[in-house]
């Protein structure tokens, strides 16, 4: 095994791999650009396969009693709010071996980070945006920052998101593009929506091309939303900017009264708003000692709820590769061969998922198979037992 293991990226992934390793006692170094550790104000749905990788490192049952499993995930017509698509989950757990559950993303994030502390407190480097990666003939990589200091690094890992420094430096892969989707997201308190619209399970209400997803986190004292909209262009500098709540109503403004009810409720007024952008994943996955997880190797839409997903298998088949193969380089080839098929096809599926939910006539969607990832058979995976 390498003995410096560099990983660029403290985002879920990225934590999640840190974690693995420090547990089964190795050293690591997590370089993360921003100066402080937040993640932003949303939730996340974890299915099945999501939860038993977060078992594996350790945190099921503290994340099992924070987070919501919720009993039904109902889909509406955006309009009348006629109920197209009742999903039930009360069989998931025995089912799929593991609970579907949703969280708030922080205390996800919080909980990684607090157990990686607790084993290796110097383990995570905030403030420091990697900008150039090199390479010497021995294999090691000098990373460089924009601070300008260095550091070396015997097996690098890129878990630093969808525009990823070490893909582009490593494997110089094309810009991620636009997929023509909008997202804004938030949160709104128990007090400010009222008890009768904090009730469990999710709600989705979809439109031509327009989609709204609303769920409870920490037990009922949030609301978590999601609003889709399709939109020509992504101007904004980065992939997300804070958007103006008013005009979130605007677009939705025809919506049923339980999905504008919650955008009602919310109190700031500006919420976090995000470009959709899809990338093709890597046909390759590793280059000498260096190798990419999450959304920067496989940028999903958020159509089945996989993204975060993903780079929690990846970090825990990449966990395992590691402990078990002394070699760092045929470690990082079991890593890729384990999960490049596996990711191709969610991957397919995800992009899919958007004309599905947001077409011409949302009533098709009661007519036609229910499609969740569920149906789909991705919750059985799990990555703490899958063959290396
Ligand atoms: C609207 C929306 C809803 C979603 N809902 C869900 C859901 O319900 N369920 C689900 O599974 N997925 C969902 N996803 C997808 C999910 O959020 C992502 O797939 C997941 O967070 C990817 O994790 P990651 O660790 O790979 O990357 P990220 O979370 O993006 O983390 C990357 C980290 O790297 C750091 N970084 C970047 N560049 C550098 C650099 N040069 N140097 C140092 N550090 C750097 C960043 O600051 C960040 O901390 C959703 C996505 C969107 C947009």
């Amino acid at each position: 095994m390498a003995d410096r293991i560099a990983i660029v990226g403290a985002g879920i992934g990225g934590l999640a791999l840190a974690l693995g390793l420090a547990r089964a006692g190795k050293r690591l170094r997590v370089y993360e650009q921003a100066p402080e550790l937040r993640e932003i104000g949303a939730g996340v749905s974890l299915s099945p396969n999501a939860v038993k990788g977060l078992r594996y490192l350790g945190v099921g049952e503290r994340l099992e009693a924070m987070a919501d499993e919720p009993p039904t995930q109902v889909t509406r017509h955006y309009a009348n709010g006629k109920v197209l698509v009742n999903f039930r989950r009360h069989n998931t757990r025995e089912q799929q071996g593991a609970p579907y559950l949703q969280a708030h993303r922080a205390d996800l994030h919080d909980l990684l980070r607090e157990r990686l502390a607790a084993l290796q407190p110097d383990a995570l480097v905030l403030d420091k945006e990697l900008t150039a990666v090199s390479d010497d003939p021995a294999g090691v990589y000098l990373l460089g920052f924009a601070d300008g200091s260095q550091a070396g690094a015997d097996l690098l890992i890129g878990a630093d998101g969808l525009k990823s420094t070490v893909r582009r430096e490593v494997f110089s892969e094309p810009a991620p593009e636009f997929s023509g989707f909008v997202a804004w997201r938030g949160l709104v308190t128990r007090d400010e929506l009222g008890a009768e619209q904090s009730r469990p399970g999710s709600m989705v209400f979809v439109a031509p091309g327009r989609m709204f997803v609303r769920y409870p986190v920490r037990h009922g004292a949030l609301q978590n939303f999601v609003a889709f909209s399709r939109a020509d262009n992504w101007t904004a500098e980065g992939w997300s900017q804070t958007g103006d709540i008013v005009s979130v109503r605007g677009v939705f403004s025809d919506f049923h009264e339980d999905a504008r009810v919650v955008l009602s409720a919310f109190s700031g007024r500006r919420c976090h708003m995000w470009g959709l952008f899809s990338r093709r994943p890597l046909p390759r996955w590793v280059r000498g000692r260096a190798t990419v997880l999450g959304d920067a190797a496989h940028p999903m839409l958020p159509w089945l709820g996989q993204g975060a997903a993903m780079a929690i298998e990846d970090a825990v088949i990449l966990c395992r590769s590691l402990i078990e193969f002394e070699e760092a380089g045929e470690a990082l080839c079991r890593y890729e061969h384990a999960r490049r098929e596996r990711v191709m096809v969610i991957h397919r599926q995800s992009l899919l998922g958007g004309d599905r939910l947001m077409q011409q006539d949302p009533d098709e969607l009661a007519r036609r198979p229910v499609v969740t990832e569920e149906t789909l058979g991705l919750s059985h995976y799990d990555p703490a037992t899958e063959p290396l």
